[in-house]
């Protein structure tokens, strides 16, 4: 039982500054979460079910607190506050245990597209139940045959009376074998160009004739899905726009969502350590002694730069949230943070695995270079959230406004356009 009411403290933080807030967030902490012994930090395994259950309990005491949803509105469940606030309690709860692996996908992209998508009732309703914990939400998008080209997705869904028939396959959906709910687009019309015939669904994920089978990964991880959907059959409520055909709408707003999580700057996301447990980011100072080199200039170098790096990456956030939020910069920026992000890390494991060699390969003790093989960090770093590419593509298009690629399914009916089908 949490040692604060919900209701007292959501009624008092709409009058607080940052500083009460943070005062009260920090005596609240001590109260009611768990602090992390940095020498024993709670490994969070995104594929096992208990971590999934560890989380929604701890959900459930930050709601209970009047510590959920910062950022999200209060008709949402929210309190309704400025980033700053949420930066506040993030700096506060750096030591305590949090419920990271709920930031995304499930606040930080599938809360915040229906509320800016989605009708009065599917924000009221599914935001509201994530914040009090009882729903976790993923993202059904990328299907078998591609990803990066997501308005060209070959699920169908049909209209059968008054209700919707989605047939199709799904795949990569990080986590969503411990979801309740997905959001799936799916086309539903075949005679228009690809981006006009799109629909976006949040389909119950446990809806019968939706079969789930988790992927294996190189590093053993089975956190990643694939679903194949036969005849899933769902109502009109599960249209997250209101309009059928404009999914592409929805499936935009969600990429921005997920380029700036993706970047780690979304005000939806809560507590600032990391999921696997270890809250320091790589010490190379720890690494270049350890090994040896700390004389080394060449080392000192290397550091140096992935140190300035870092601040940029860091510094980058803000700037691009509040351009974006001030309108000097289009929604598309989102991808700057995701690419810059990715180079980053990638950049930060080169140059981690640079000074150890072959020990840092398999992860072992690295000084923060993470508990699973660090060259497999960078790679889903690049992919995820789409790929490096694509948002080199983005930038240049949508910020830089350059001249757009030529694509030969542009203005064509979907059904004219080869596909693998
Ligand atoms: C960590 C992680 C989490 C993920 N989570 C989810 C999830 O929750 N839900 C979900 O639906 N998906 C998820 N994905 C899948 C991800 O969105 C796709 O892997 C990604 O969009 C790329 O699609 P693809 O793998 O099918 O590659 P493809 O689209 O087949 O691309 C193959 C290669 O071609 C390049 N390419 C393709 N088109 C272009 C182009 N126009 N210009 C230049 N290069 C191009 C790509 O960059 C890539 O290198 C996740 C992936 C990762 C790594």
């Amino acid at each position: 039982m949490t040692k604060a009411s919900r209701t007292d403290n959501a009624a008092s933080s709409g009058v607080e500054t940052i500083d009460e807030f943070r005062a009260r967030a920090r005596a609240w902490l001590a109260d009611n979460m768990a602090p992390i012994d940095p020498a024993h930090p709670p490994a969070t395994h995104r594929d096992e079910e208990r971590c999934w259950q560890r989380a929604r309990e701890l959900q459930k005491r930050l709601y209970e607190g009047g510590f959920a949803g910062i950022c999200f509105p209060r008709d949402c469940g929210g309190l309704g506050l400025d980033y700053e606030y949420q930066r506040a309690f993030d700096e506060e709860s750096f030591s305590y245990e949090m419920p990271l692996i709920l930031n995304t996908p499930t606040f930080t992209i599938c809360c915040a597209t229906p509320l800016d998508t989605g009708s009065e009732e599917q924000k009221r309703q599914h935001i509201a139940a994530a914040l009090r914990r009882e729903e976790v939400l993923v993202q059904l998008l990328s299907e078998p045959s591609g990803g990066s080209d997501l308005a060209g997705v070959i699920s169908r869904a049909e209209r059968d009376g008054d209700r919707w028939v989605i047939n199709g396959a799904k795949t990569w959906s990080t986590s969503a074998f411990a979801a309740d709910y997905g959001l799936c687009l799916a086309r539903t019309n075949w005679d228009v160009p690809k981006h006009d015939g799109l629909t976006m669904f949040l389909v119950p994920v446990k809806q019968p004739g939706i079969t789930l089978r988790r992927i294996t990964q190189l590093n053993g991880s089975t956190e990643f899905c694939e679903e194949f959907l036969d005849g899933v059959d769902v109502g009109d409520d599960a249209v997250v726009v209101g309009e059928v055909n404009d999914g592409w709408t929805v499936a935009s707003r969600q990429l921005y969502h997920e380029r700036r999580a993706v970047g780690g700057s979304s005000e939806f996301a809560r507590g600032s350590g990391s999921e696997g447990g270890r809250t320091t980011p790589v010490n190379y100072a720890a690494l270049a002694r350890k090994s040896g080199q700390a004389d080394n200039e060449r080392v000192q170098q290397m550091s140096g730069r992935a140190l300035v790096h870092r601040a940029v990456s860091d510094q980058l956030g803000d700037h691009v949230f509040r351009g974006v939020r001030d309108g000097t910069l289009p929604p598309a920026a989102g991808t700057l943070l995701r690419l810059f992000h990715a180079e980053t890390v990638t950049h930060e494991m080169d140059t981690g695995l640079a000074i150890t060699g072959t020990a840092g390969v398999v992860g072992a003790d690295g000084e923060g270079l993470g508990d699973r093989p660090a060259l497999l960090v960078p790679a889903s770093g690049l992919i995820g959230g789409g790929t490096s590419e694509l948002a080199r593509n983005v930038i240049g298009e949508r910020v830089l406004n350059l001249p757009r690629k030529y694509a030969a399914d542009r203005g064509v009916p979907f059904s004219q356009v080869r596909h693998g089908n």
